[in-house]
């Protein structure tokens, strides 16, 4: 056997509204999430396009191992020319759709043009019969959580959705794409959050595409009994290692503001005073009064970091309440409380919104004087605000930059135009040449390290490597979470399509992600002008060590050329 064949590539144009499939290149086999999704763009998307005109290339690509029996290996990859950044953006997310289009044979989604009538909304629908556009009009302006609801009338439960909420509608710059978990209640709880591609989504007037698996199996491999052994080793290594997120990524908080990169008051500080009533382990310990508890996000993951968070009553109200959603609406914002966040998390993800930028931008809304630092109320009024439309919401839903600009604050903290994540830069220099030199501008799943010891000598290094791993690991469909290395992956691939797959090879598949990104980005105009740190990063010192971003960029723009693979490189674990 030679593995899975057949596949397919289905290809919606949104300004003739016709869906259809082709055959999917047998040379693409090893090609999947974000390394697909850079080769299409790269050959298909004007770089010099409009972010939000017609000539913008949306795609969906589930990961290479998406849809067989491995472990935590179902993401999907989003992909488009960034509405934020103006160069490349891939965003993944958890939940059921990748699998699903996986056990059906479609390697990727790719959406082109612009319906003539802007104010109509489309759906696609996905089945193994095949793909068909259809209106949807009845869902425009639905929050997501509702438009599930209403679609689960007009699908079989074995569907699953991605979608974007109102402010993907809108066009916002902040905007995601929900995927549903697989959960029974199918929640739209997992996002591509960053970079804006809902607002991509929402260009081209489609609100979701449904995918039904219907009793499709999982992808059969070519060495199965192989494959079927190292799924079987691999679980059971993974389960009786410390598995570091089994509380939830939240409960990393603590050792966050112990290194001081748990962002406080618009970075202006690196910890926060709150660490005790933000600590993940609040959510932990409300699953016994509340129900609620940790689960997997998507079927067959087995590190289950998602939590489930409901409230005093015990019912629902999101889910995973994330370290970086605790830092960036939290901390950043001077909210004490881990359940105001949580209802803040929850309006992120029924209006479709990043919640790592949408908490920059509130945060510099509040450094302006515009609004009190803590004041969880007037930040849920400011929610309400995006979904109503306003001036002032639109201007927080379009990002750090954004609002930086309407307030005329000088604390703008972003790279490439778009929001820096919870891990600070400041004292994790290794992670700052990430931002500054990842395609996707300040990105920790890019390419994080969090190690603030590393010595300078390393630092360089320590960036490549890890963005080569997340490029991979982005493209494989294993969850960053499960934190495979380059070895394990491209053990799975061989064993997928019965070839062996060299440590050469799938450092070069890594190289070649990124290169295929870097020349979008060059095409689109990106220069070294706009690797650039934010000066408030430069300028605002952090934490006992008064750190602050003062790397020559000689040194940074070393990661721009390959180095020699050592063995670290296939050996560094996934980390984002
Ligand atoms: S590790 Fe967490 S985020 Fe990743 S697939 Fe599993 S539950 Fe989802």
């Amino acid at each position: 056997m030679s593995g899975p064949t057949g596949d397919q590539i289905i290809r919606v144009d949104m300004t003739n509204l016709t869906a259809k499939t082709e055959p999917f290149p047998d040379e693409w086999k090893l090609l999947g999430g974000r390394g697909l999704s850079a080769r299409i763009l790269l050959k298909e998307c004007n770089p010099k396009c409009d972010a939000l005109g017609p000539e913008n290339v949306l795609v969906m690509a589930p990961g290479v191992i998406s849809g067989t029996a491995a472990p935590t290996s179902g993401r999907i990859s989003i992909g488009a020319k960034s509405p934020l950044t103006g160069g490349i953006k891939e965003a993944n997310a958890g939940g059921n759709p990748g699998q699903d289009l996986m056990k059906l044979g479609y390697r990727c989604v790719i959406v082109t043009g612009q319906p003539k009538d802007r104010g109509r909304r489309w759906g696609l629908h996905v089945t193994a019969e095949g793909v068909k556009l259809v209106a949807a009009d009845d869902c425009k302006g639905r929050w997501n959580y509702a438009l599930i609801d209403h679609l689960a009338t007009q699908y079989p439960q074995s569907a699953s959705f991605i979608s974007i909420g109102p402010a993907g509608e809108m066009m916002l710059k902040g905007a995601s794409v929900a995927c549903t978990d697989q959960e029974q209640a199918r929640h739209p709880a997992r996002h591509a959050a960053r970079g804006g591609l809902g607002a991509v989504m929402g260009s081209k007037g489609l609100k979701y595409v449904a995918v039904d698996p219907g009793k499709a199996r999982v992808r059969q491999p070519a060495e199965r009994k192989q494959f079927m052994e190292l799924c079987k080793t691999y679980t059971k290594d993974y389960l009786a290692g410390p598995q570091m997120f089994k509380t939830g990524t939240s409960t990393v908080a603590v050792i966050a503001n112990m290194l001081n990169t748990f962002p406080y008051k618009n970075r202006t500080a690196g910890q926060s005073p709150d660490i005790d009533t933000l600590d993940g382990k609040n959510i932990v310990a409300s699953f016994a009064t509340r129900g609620g508890g940790m689960h997997n996000c998507m079927t067959g993951c087995i590190v289950q970091c998602s939590n489930v968070v409901h409230d005093k009553d015990g019912n629902y109200k999101t889910s995973a309440l994330e370290f970086e959603t605790i830092t960036l609406l939290g901390a950043n914002c001077g909210i004490k409380s881990w359940e105001d966040v949580a209802d803040l998390d929850r309006l992120c993800d029924e209006l479709g919104l990043d919640t790592i930028e949408t908490g920059a931008a509130i945060a510099i809304y509040m450094d302006s004087g515009a609004m009190e630092f803590g004041d969880a109320e007037g930040a849920k009024r400011l929610l309400k605000e995006i979904a109503e439309g306003t001036e002032l919401g639109r201007a927080i839903g379009n990002g750090a930059v954004s609002i930086g600009k309407k307030t005329k604050h000088h604390r703008v903290p972003v790279v490439k135009g778009q929001a820096i994540p919870a891990w600070d830069p400041r004292p994790l220099k290794a992670t700052g040449i990430t931002y500054l030199t990842s395609p996707m501008g300040a990105d920790h799943t890019a390419g994080l390290i969090v190690n603030p010891g590393l010595p300078q000598d390393q630092w360089v290094q320590a960036s490549q490597e890890a963005q080569m791993v997340n490029a991979v690991c982005d493209s494989s469909g294993f969850c960053q979470f499960l934190q495979p290395t380059l070895d394990n992956i491209r053990s799975f691939y061989g064993l997928l399509y019965g070839i062996e797959v060299s440590r050469e090879q799938i450092a070069d598949l890594a190289w070649r992600t990124l290169s295929d990104e870097w020349e979008f980005n060059r095409r689109a105009g990106l220069t070294e002008k706009d690797d650039v740190m934010a000066d408030c990063i430069k300028q605002d010192p952090i934490g006992p060590a008064k750190a602050v971003w003062d790397v020559p960029y000689e040194l940074v723009k070393q990661a721009y050329t390959r180095l020699e693979s050592r063995e670290k490189l296939f050996t560094t674990k996934a980390s984002g």
